[in-house]
């Protein structure tokens, strides 16, 4: 009865927390944040999307939380827990333990991945054996089951063939693949599909989908498409300038979004677009580290702009699972 409550707490805990954390990079005009109070969970089997342009910190929160940031980027503060640890913390080689193991990562060119010089099958074999002591032929046997699982054709023959000789689309499937020799808990997909045509993206996100569902694998999907997001994710958080500016369930960000940026990317998706219309876009750009406004950071691009915004940084604040960071939430009457 106490190890079956037991068990049922564990199910019920969150298998990724990330409270407040902060990214610093310093720069010779001074030290800027590239993101900041970035919290949320992540549950077992849950799929996450992290939406925002380029520059919103999408994929700084994604380096964050596996302790990958480039140099001079260093975390400030917060923590990231998983699986009993505090990985902001933990020494390299704990961390290279959990990296590719427990949670992989996918890169948007599969070339970040995939090493151009060795077949498709050694690379494979080489990472397992990197992490489990097994002879090479159980290596290739499990090679060859994570390529069917993710429906490569003749998986059999791609074992021996270079990178190179594989489609873009392909290619992917192997990173995927690779993703899954481990049987992660958590997968991380930065811009997974950015670099592909339609067809073969709208396959690939089939494809994270019904590997999730299957074997109960978290996602973390980041990207710039709420198109994306909302074919995959089950939660969304919307970025801008380093925050969190807004986040709920996806159908409701969807239907409904409480601010006015995450508004702006939804109108601006081609198929909100009738033919002949131009696509819509919100004016203005993403401001550099080095010159967020005061304030609210969007205010710039904001048409529901009032004085109180250029002064005064709204707080994400909440309503259950919903949360927007503006001092004047859209509203359906808006
Ligand atoms: Fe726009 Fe003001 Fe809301 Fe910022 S706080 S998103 S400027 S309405």
């Amino acid at each position: 009865m106490i190890v079956e409550r037991a068990n049922k707490l564990r199910d019920m805990a969150p298998l990724l927390s990330v409270n407040n954390l902060e990214v610093v990079f310093p720069l010779r005009s001074g030290a800027v944040s590239a993101i900041r109070d970035v919290s949320f969970e992540l549950a077992k089997g849950e799929r996450l999307g992290i939406v925002g342009e380029s520059g919103a910190g999408k994929s700084v929160t994604a380096f964050a939380i596996l302790n990958l940031l480039s140099k001079p980027g260093y975390l400030a503060g917060g923590s990231v827990r998983f699986a009993g640890n505090n990985l902001a913390t933990l020494n390299e080689e704990s961390l290279r333990r959990i990296r590719g193991n427990q949670i992989s990562m996918i890169f948007q060119d599969p070339m970040m991945t995939l090493n151009p010089v060795l077949t498709i099958g050694a690379q494979m074999s080489e990472s397992l054996r990197a992490h489990r002591a097994i002879s090479r032929r159980q290596a290739r046997r499990i090679a060859l089951e994570k390529l069917q699982a993710v429906q490569i054709p003749s998986a059999e023959t791609r074992l021996a063939q270079y990178p190179h000789e594989l489609s873009g689309g392909m290619r992917q499937r192997v990173v995927i693949a690779i993703a899954l020799l481990s049987d992660p808990q958590i997968i991380i997909a930065d811009e997974p599909t950015t670099a592909l045509d339609v067809t073969i993206q709208a396959e690939i996100l089939q494809l994270l989908l019904r590997l999730c569902n299957d074997f109960a694998v978290g996602l973390i999907l980041i990207t710039h498409d709420l198109g994306v997001v909302s074919a995959v994710t089950q939660r969304i958080l919307v970025m801008y300038a380093g925050r969190i500016v807004e986040r709920g369930r996806t159908e409701e960000v969807i239907r409904r979004p409480l601010h006015p940026y995450t508004q702006g990317l939804l109108a601006a998706l081609p198929e909100q677009t009738l033919p002949g219309q131009r696509l819509q876009q919100i004016p203005g750009s993403m401001p550099s580290l080095q010159e967020i406004p005061a304030g609210c950071s969007f205010h710039p691009r904001c048409q529901y702009a009032q004085a109180i915004c250029s002064q005064a940084s709204p707080e994400l604040s909440a309503k259950g699972a919903r949360a927007a960071a503006c001092h004047f939430p859209l509203n359906p009457a808006r």
